[in-house]
C-alpha cells in the first residue's frame, strides 16, 4: 500500500458502488484506495461459499435490467448465466406461481383462458370499490378481489411490516400487475441473470489492481485515512458520517438464518414465498438453484422480517415523510461538504444493482470526464 498523501480517492465501502466508481476512476488513470469495514468485498451481494454453493448471505440477489449499456459492462467482467426469477408462492401447503398470471389463476380457480380469468377478478373485486381507499388492505381487495388478497397478500405484507393490513397506508400498493399470460419471469427487464461462480467474480473483477484494506471502519480512524488521499467517496450511513446530528434514518431489518442439509434438493425452485400469517418467515431460498448446481448437499436461508429500528443492519430504506425529511436536512449538507456520497446507504434509496451501477457510472463520469 501506498503512504502518505498519495491517492487519488479513499472509497469508503467495498459494495457495487464502491467497486464500479474505483474501476472507472482506475480506468482514467486515478489512484484509489478502498475501505470497508466488513472482511469481505461486495457489500450485500458478497456470496459465501459453504459446501462448493455461492450462499447469497445478505438475501436473494438477482441481476435484471433493460439497460444494454448495464448489461454489457458487467458481462464484461463475468459471464451471466440463464437465470430467470420465477418464485413460487407456498400459502398453507398449496403451491402458486407468482408473479401473478395464468398459472396461479389456474391455480386459483381452475381457469383457462384469461376472459375467465378476468371475469372472476372483476367480480371480486367489484364489492370492494371505492373512492378513496383508507388503508392497504382495501387498496389491495380493489385492485385484485378477495382469493389473491387473501391467499397471496395479506400474510406475506402483514410480515413484512409487522403491521395489520388495515393499519397501513394505501400507498404502499400502487397497482398489483396481472398477468394475463403464462408467463412465471418475476422480472419485465430484457436482460436477467446471475454471474457465473457468484457476485464475488463481478465485485472481484471490478477491483482488480485496487488497493482494498478489509475490516477498517472509516469512523475508527477517519482523520487518518483522510489524509492517505486526495478526495473521499463515502457509501456508508449519511446520518452516521453526521454523527446523528438530525436523528437516526429507519431501516426495514431482516434476519437470514442459513441451513445446509444433507439432501441434494430441498423445495426445487431458488425462491418460495410463504404468504401465510402463522409462518414467521416471509421465503425460503435454495441457494444452488440460483447456478443450476448439481452439489450432494444444499445450503437453504430462511428469511424473517424485523421491526424497523435504527440499530439492526440496515437493509430498506423506510422513505416516508419524517424518513425522507430528515434525509434532506442531512443532504443538504452533504451538497456543501467536499465528500463524494454515493449508493444505497449514503442517499437513503432503495437501488437496485444496476442502477446503484449506473449512479457510479454516471458519478465518475461527471467528475472525472469520459
Ligand atoms: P452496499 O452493498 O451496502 O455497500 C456498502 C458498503 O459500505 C458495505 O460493504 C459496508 O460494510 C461498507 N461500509 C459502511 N459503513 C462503513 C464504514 N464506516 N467504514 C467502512 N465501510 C463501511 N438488487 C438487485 O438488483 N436485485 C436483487 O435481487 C436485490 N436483492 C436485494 C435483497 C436485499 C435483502 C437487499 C437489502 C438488497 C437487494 N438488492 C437487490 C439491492 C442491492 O443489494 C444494492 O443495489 C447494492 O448492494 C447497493 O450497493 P452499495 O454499494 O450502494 O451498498
Amino acid at each position: 500500500m501506498k503512504t502518505g498523501n498519495n491517492y487519488d480517492f479513499l472509497i469508503v465501502g467495498a459494495g457495487l458502488y464502491g467497486a464500479v466508481f474505483a474501476h472507472e476512476a482506475k480506468k482514467r488513470g486515478k489512484t484509489c484506495l478502498m475501505i470497508d469495514k466488513r472482511e469481505h468485498i461486495g457489500g450485500n451481494t458478497f456470496c459465501k461459499k459453504i459446501e462448493d454453493i455461492n450462499v447469497h448471505v445478505y438475501g436473494a440477489h438477482i441481476f435484471h435490467t433493460n439497460d444494454k449499456k448495464i448489461w454489457d459492462y458487467v458481462n464484461d467482467f463475468v459471464p451471466f448465466n440463464r437465470y430467470i426469477n420465477s418464485p413460487v408462492a407456498n400459502y398453507k401447503g398449496s403451491l402458486y406461481n407468482l408473479p401473478f398470471n395464468m398459472n396461479t389463476f389456474y391455480q386459483l380457480w381452475n381457469v383457462k383462458t384469461p376472459v375467465e380469468a378476468k371475469r372472476i377478478i372483476e367480480e371480486q373485486s367489484k364489492k370492494h370499490q371505492t373512492k378513496k381507499p383508507q388503508n392497504l388492505e382495501e387498496q389491495a381487495l380493489s385492485l385484485v378481489g378477495e382469493d389473491i388478497y387473501y391467499k397471496l397478500i395479506k400474510g406475506y405484507t402483514e410480515k413484512q411490516w409487522g403491521r395489520k393490513a388495515t393499519d397501513l397506508p394505501s400507498f404502499i400498493i400502487k397497482r398489483l400487475p396481472l398477468r394475463f399470460t403464462f408467463d412465471n419471469n418475476y422480472f419485465n427487464d430484457n436482460y436477467q441473470g446471475i454471474p457465473i461462480g457468484g457476485y464475488n467474480e463481478l465485485t472481484g473483477s471490478l477491483l482488480e489492481g485496487i488497493d482494498v484494506q478489509l475490516g477498517v471502519n472509516y469512523f475508527k480512524d477517519k482523520e487518518k485515512l483522510e489524509q492517505l488521499a486526495r478526495k473521499t467517496v463515502f457509501t456508508g450511513k449519511i446520518d452516521e458520517f453526521y454523527n446523528y446530528e438530525f436523528g437516526k434514518l429507519e431501516y426495514r431489518g431482516l434476519r437470514f438464518d442459513h441451513e445446509t442439509l444433507n439432501l441434494e434438493n430441498y423445495q426445487g425452485n431458488a425462491v418460495v414465498n410463504y404468504t401465510e400469517a402463522e409462518i414467521p418467515y416471509t421465503r425460503i431460498l435454495e441457494h444452488k438453484h440460483f447456478e443450476f448446481g448439481q452439489q450432494k448437499k444444499t445450503v437453504i436461508t430462511r428469511e424473517y422480517p424485523l421491526e424497523a429500528s435504527s440499530e439492526l443492519e440496515p437493509y430498506y430504506p423506510i422513505n416516508d415523510e419524517k424518513n425522507n425529511s430528515m434525509f434532506l436536512k442531512y443532504k443538504k449538507k452533504a451538497d456543501t461538504d467536499s465528500i463524494i456520497f454515493g449508493g444505497r446507504l449514503a442517499e437513503y434509496k432503495y437501488y437496485d444493482m444496476h442502477q446503484v451501477i449506473g449512479a457510479a457510472m454516471a458519478k465518475t463520469k461527471n467528475i472525472l470526464g469520459s
